[in-house]
């Protein structure tokens, strides 16, 4: 049954990691994600590596424990904050604000203030009254602006729509800003996480370089600084390319544009640092069929869309699952354990699992470290939160 797709644990983890994450996670209850914080610093280093030139600003979101936050810290990472909670966290761990970035364009502006008292320096915006609201609290700062971006169908998880403004009005705030005292700073975007399409990037950089020449040109504003966003590859299910391709790709794009004088870079990887560095565990509740008839089983899971798996929202996000089961596999819907008929991760991707899976046997979700742990839910139907321990 070609069909369905046999999970090799060697295409996302060396044994010696998977054996140490499976022994760690023998004779603990389910559902747990564990993260290898040695994956996490590998992938960082990788980032660097690769595009030695750039800033990591890590989004903070992506997983914000402090096992996770003081690594990085310590490997001289800088943090991309959505919020003034983020903000606690980074800073609980001795990071200095000279290191933070406020990258919602959606903020109160008590918040603002709170930010700019502590010392940050640096707000995304995207709309006139932000930046007004910006001028008042945050004065002199440097500010950047966010652009819509396109080609983001060929994103797993799209960040569009909801952030950026068009081209001209860009342009338009970064002159505003100018004449309220802000420092125009520079451009970002973000072309939708797990895009697997480094085109997006090459017109993204495009739309930023006329910007960056019409400020220069028409008003004597030099810009200083590109923001990439994150969008960065994790190892699902769907295949995407290496880093290093991505990185090849995208420094060919900024030199076409900019030459060799690029202004700062900065990138936001929240996905591509994380993803590889967890496996979720979860434990097989029930399989059942719904007639007697059915050709496709239903497998019901510890943990859900409501405990850690919302990226399973539309099947977006394509989990590889892996058990220790070695028999055909066949059709199975797969649904979490919640009285909410939304609780279903998979139904129309063919995932397949062994026919000989049984009740109590266990699930091993691979490449789960990011944005799992801070989408489960508090209570729902008295589940608790998504448990997570670090290695
Ligand atoms: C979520 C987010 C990121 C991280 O994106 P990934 O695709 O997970 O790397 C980066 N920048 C901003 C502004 C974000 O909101």
């Amino acid at each position: 049954m070609s069909q369905f797709q046999a999970i090799d644990v060697n295409e996302y983890y060396d044994t010696n990691t998977f054996e140490r994450i499976k022994s760690f996670a023998a004779d603990k209850p389910t559902p747990f994600v564990v993260i290898d914080t040695q994956i996490i610093a590998k992938q960082y280093d990788d980032m660097v590596r690769n595009f030695p030139y750039a800033n990591v600003y890590y989004a903070v979101k992506a997983n914000p424990a402090p096992e996770v936050l003081s690594l990085l810290r310590d490997r001289g990472s800088n943090f991309d904050i959505a919020s003034i909670y983020e903000l606690d966290m980074v800073m609980n761990l001795g990071v200095t604000t000279d290191r933070v970035s406020y990258g919602n364009t959606i903020k109160k502006r008590k918040d603002v203030r709170e930010f700019y008292a502590r010392g940050v320096r640096m707000f995304a915006s995207d709309s006139e009254a932000d930046l007004r609201m910006l001028a008042e609290e945050a004065p002199g700062a440097r500010i950047y602006v966010r652009i819509l971006t396109e080609g983001t169908h060929t994103a797993d998880w799209p960040l569009s729509r909801k952030f950026g403004c068009q081209n001209e009005m860009a342009y338009e705030l970064l002159v505003l800003a100018k004449e309220l005292g802000l420092e125009p700073y520079g451009i970002s975007f973000h072309v939708g996480s797990q895009q697997r399409d480094i085109g997006a990037w090459d017109s993204a950089i495009g739309k930023v370089k006329v910007i960056f020449d019409r400020l220069q040109e028409e008003h004597d504003i030099k810009l200083k600084m590109i923001n990439l966003g994150g969008g960065f590859p994790a190892n699902y299910l769907d295949k995407t390319n290496e880093l290093e391709m991505y990185a090849q790709e995208i420094t060919h794009f900024l030199k076409d544009d900019f030459g060799d004088d690029l202004p700062e870079i900065i990138l936001e990887p929240g996905r591509s640092l994380l993803s590889n560095a967890g496996v979720l565990v979860s434990e097989v509740v029930l399989i059942s069929k719904k007639s007697y008839t059915a050709l496709e089983r239903w497998v019901f899971t510890d943990v859900g869309k409501f405990s850690g798996l919302i990226e399973t929202m539309d099947e977006a996000i394509k989990f590889p699952i892996y058990t220790e089961r070695q028999g055909e596999l066949d059709k199975c819907v797969i649904a979490g354990p919640t009285c909410d008929s939304a609780d279903i991760m998979y139904e129309h991707y063919s995932y397949g699992l062994p026919t000989d899976l049984a009740i109590g046997d266990r699930m091993y979700w691979l490449t789960a470290g990011a944005y799992t742990t801070t989408y489960s839910a508090v209570c729902f139907n008295g589940f608790p939160p998504l448990k997570d321990y670090y290695l």
